[in-house]
């Protein structure tokens, strides 16, 4: 039925993907809906790193600026040896900038989101809290969901943005997230407790060690502080349920340097991430019904592309209903959906099906003990600062259509790496 509040589009899910793609639609003509389950809309106190491939998106949108304001410009990213504390290798973030048009950005989850609130406010979209999506159906010209409690709400498409246990998912394919018996500890603090203890004021930092690696961050100005620290669970690997607890935490780090432990203390232990994935899958799209985000490609985090890869879908999804120009009528919004869906779904899935896999090997790489580890730290070392070779395929423009012969994912050699004097 088109009646004259029926929405063109509707988005399920206001986490940062679900609002950014209400955004990008929205300001390509689109009327759009968002349904979030929660009672108010929100995020997760912590810091998120934005690369130049999703910078250039919220240039594009008209955010950056604000973005900016609220977040960091760090000056490097730094990878350091965790038993050691040696330096391993950087990225000069000014000359990335300029490799790359647009800045690494680390940034405050919360002040993120509201961001994308506020715009998607200013730009009309219409939020509703409260409903919890149960089912999805595709009807004649659109597609339909269904709440918990018996209402429903329909338009000529559905954008599902549910998150990692994706109601929409199961639409098109039997899979259950897979879990990699690591764990993240969390936390957000005044800059003002640690100033002293040599931690980077303009840096990223990632330390990595055997089973076990430990992140540090300016957010707010340099206000606060951001840590994540991250470990194998000996639980989880036991087949225990209850994984990933307090108890597992300080013990993962025995035998890390002085620096992450004197970060260990001051983690938040009320809450713990359990780190889960799902397999790739290249088939996002049913009638009118996509998947977006989590929802389609939920990352282990260690390139930092999960909210950046959802950023990106809606974006994309966006710039194919444009390129449309579509003229609307009384009935319908004149978007041809079949073939942006289609272009949607032809270059998305690829992507970030390879920053998955990637994401599970630089994983492995990160955690290694032993000979490995040694290995890892000689190769590190002897890369040089300027070379992109791992970076131009996530931070360069993001694609709108599939490239004829992608270039393949640069491999990492470990073991032709010869040892001479172990550092
Ligand atoms: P979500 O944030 O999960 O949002 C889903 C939304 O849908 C939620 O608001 C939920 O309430 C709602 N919802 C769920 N089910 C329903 C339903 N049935 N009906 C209605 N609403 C529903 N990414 C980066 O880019 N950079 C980083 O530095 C980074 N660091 C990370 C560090 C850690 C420790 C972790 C765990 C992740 C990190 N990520 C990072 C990944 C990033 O957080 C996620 O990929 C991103 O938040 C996904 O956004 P989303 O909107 O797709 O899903």
């Amino acid at each position: 039925t088109a009646d004259a509040h029926r929405p063109d589009a509707l988005v399920i899910g206001g986490g940062i993907g679900g609002l950014s793609a209400a955004l990008a639609l929205t300001r390509k003509g689109l009327r759009v809906r968002l349904h979030e389950r929660a009672a108010r809309f929100g995020e997760v106190g912590a810091g998120l790193q934005i690369a130049p491939n999703c910078t250039r998106i919220l240039a594009d949108h008209g955010l950056l600026d604000e973005a900016v304001a609220l977040g960091v410009l760090p000056e490097h990213i730094v990878m350091k040896d965790a038993v050691d504390a040696g330096e391993l290798t950087r990225l000069d973030l000014q000359d990335l900038e300029r490799r790359y048009g647009f800045p690494y950005l680390v940034i405050h989850r919360g002040d993120l989101h509201g961001i994308f609130l506020r715009a998607c406010e200013r730009g009309g979209v219409e939020l509703v809290n409260g409903s919890h999506c149960v089912a999805y159906e595709n009807i004649p010209g659109g597609a339909r969901v269904t709440f918990a409690g018996g209402g429903s709400d329909e338009a000529e498409v559905v954008i599902a943005a549910d998150g990692l246990h994706s109601v929409a998912r199961g639409l098109l394919v039997r899979d259950e997230p897979v879990g990699s018996a690591y764990v993240a500890y969390r936390a957000a603090l005044p800059f003002d407790e640690v100033r002293g203890n040599g931690v980077h004021e303009r840096d990223v930092v990632v330390y990595v060690g055997p089973r076990c690696h430990f992140v540090q961050y300016p957010l707010r100005a340099g206000r606060m502080l951001n840590q994540v620290a991250v470990f194998e669970s000996p639980k989880a690997l036991a087949g225990e349920a209850d994984w990933g607890t307090p108890d597992e935490l300080d013990r993962a780090f025995d035998g890390t340097c002085a620096q992450i432990r004197k970060g260990l203390p001051l983690m938040w232990r009320d809450r713990w991430w359990r780190m889960f994935d799902r397999d790739p899958i290249t088939n996002w799209v049913d009638g009118r019904i996509a998947l977006l985000g989590d929802a389609a490609h939920p990352p282990l985090q260690y390139m930092a592309q999960g909210a950046v890869m959802a950023i990106e879908d809606g974006w994309v999804l966006a710039e194919h209903v444009g390129a449309q120009r579509p003229r609307r009528s009384r009935r319908s919004s004149g978007v041809d959906w079949a073939a942006a869906l289609a272009a949607y779904e032809a270059v998305r899935p690829e992507h970030c099906g390879r920053v998955i896999t990637t994401a599970r090997a630089w994983g492995e790489f990160w955690h290694h003990d032993g000979t490995r580890r040694l290995r890892r730290n000689a190769l590190l070392r002897s890369r040089d600062t300027y070379d992109y070779t791992f970076t131009d395929w996530i931070y360069g423009p993001t694609a709108l259509t599939p490239e004829q012969e992608p270039e393949p994912c640069p491999t990492i050699p470990l073991d032709s790496v010869e040892l001479g004097t172990p550092a």
